[in-house]
């Protein structure tokens, strides 16, 4: 039996894993399905992880990472987690996708969330080298630049009106006539010199060399004429799906509360409304998306479960 199960080796998990090893927990495993990092790993640039000066790839950023926290004796399981279950009792039951189980004491879920993708060609070649899903990570990358903003909802404008401040233009890319966003944000967005709608249009290819980036292809749906926008930058916001499979039971409910957008529903010390059960980093609620918040997440998770599973420990219970 696991005092402590981390699903996910993105910086939440990882984090969740230093803090957990080093306060005390003994059996703790993070299982993660690929190479531990998560997705920052497909970034080439990164300059606001606090205490790097220098620009270093996500790469570089998350390397030394899992050697920290596997000094203090986590173990790392590469292996995809399927499904966690309380079936029983208070223990929790994680099923990977083998076949096999483990059970565990408390667990810590940071399966992060995927950005969705909007199809155009290039975009998966220039993911991390031009194309973005986050402007608060890339935006000062193009400040003075000119930008192309593929969508038409809420976080599609409020990230529009985010890169207005840094960028010199912003082309804002939606495919049909008006935007789904709240009013007042489309009247901030309507109402700001350096943002240019392209409307009734879809992004059709972006295009550039080993640089990076050097311009997006976009055709006007109803006459299909094609706009060549000379931009270096392209952030996509077409939605994202969050990675909570692992809580969904055999019966279709989850595990615990969530969102209604799929997101685990945590408090401050991210706690699930399930005991023992904690979340952290991009799969939480209202989740900034950073590498750092993460982080601190995993932390916070991780110094919650210590506590519980003392007391389960104290009190015989598990
Ligand atoms: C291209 C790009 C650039 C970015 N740039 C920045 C930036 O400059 N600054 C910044 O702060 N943030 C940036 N971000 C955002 C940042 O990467 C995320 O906010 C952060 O990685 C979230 O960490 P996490 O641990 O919650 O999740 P993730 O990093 O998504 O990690 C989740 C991990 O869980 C694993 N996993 C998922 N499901 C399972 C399962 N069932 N079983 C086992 N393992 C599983 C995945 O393989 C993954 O490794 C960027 C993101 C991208 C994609």
């Amino acid at each position: 039996m696991l005092d402590l199960a981390i699903i996910g080796g993105g910086p939440a998990g990882l984090t969740a894993g230093l803090y957990a090893t080093r306060g005390g927990l003994e059996e703790v495993v993070m299982f993660e399905k690929g190479m531990p990092g998560g997705q920052i790993t497909q970034s080439s640039e990164v300059e606001n992880y606090p205490g790097i000066v220098d620009i270093v790839s996500g790469m570089e950023l998350m390397q030394e990472w899992p050697k920290q926290c596997m000094r203090f004796g986590l173990k790392h399981e590469m292996a995809e987690v399927v499904r966690v279950s309380r079936p029983e009792g208070l223990c929790y039951k994680i099923e990977l996708s083998d076949g096999s189980s483990v059970g565990a004491k408390s667990v810590i879920v940071c399966t992060g969330s995927t950005p969705r993708r909007a199809g155009f060609d290039g975009e998966e070649k220039f993911f991390g080298r031009g194309v973005s899903t986050c402007a608060t990570c890339d935006g000062f990358f193009y400040r003075d630049k000119e930008v192309a903003v593929i969508g038409g909802g809420d976080t599609a404008l409020e990230e529009a009106l985010f890169l207005a401040k840094i960028c010199s233009k912003v082309y804002l890319i939606h495919r049909r006539d008006e935007f789904r966003a709240a009013p007042s944000t489309v009247e901030r967005v309507m109402a700001n010199e350096k943002i240019f709608p392209v409307l009734n249009s879809v992004p059709v290819e972006v295009y550039g060399d080993e640089m990076g980036v050097s311009g997006l292809k976009v055709k006007k749906k109803e006459s299909g004429e094609i706009l060549d926008l000379p931009v270096p930058g392209v952030f996509v916001f077409v939605g994202s799906d969050v990675n909570n499979g692992v809580l969904k039971q055999e019966d279709g409910s989850f595990l615990c509360d969530m969102s209604e957008w799929g997101e685990v529903v945590v408090d401050l010390a991210m706690r699930t409304s399930e005991e023992g059960l904690f979340a952290a980093g991009d799969v939480r609620i209202m989740a900034p998306k950073q590498v750092v918040c993460a982080a601190g997440d995993g932390a916070n998770a991780a110094i919650g479960a210590i506590a519980y599973v003392e007391h389960l420990k104290r009190e015989k219970l598990c």
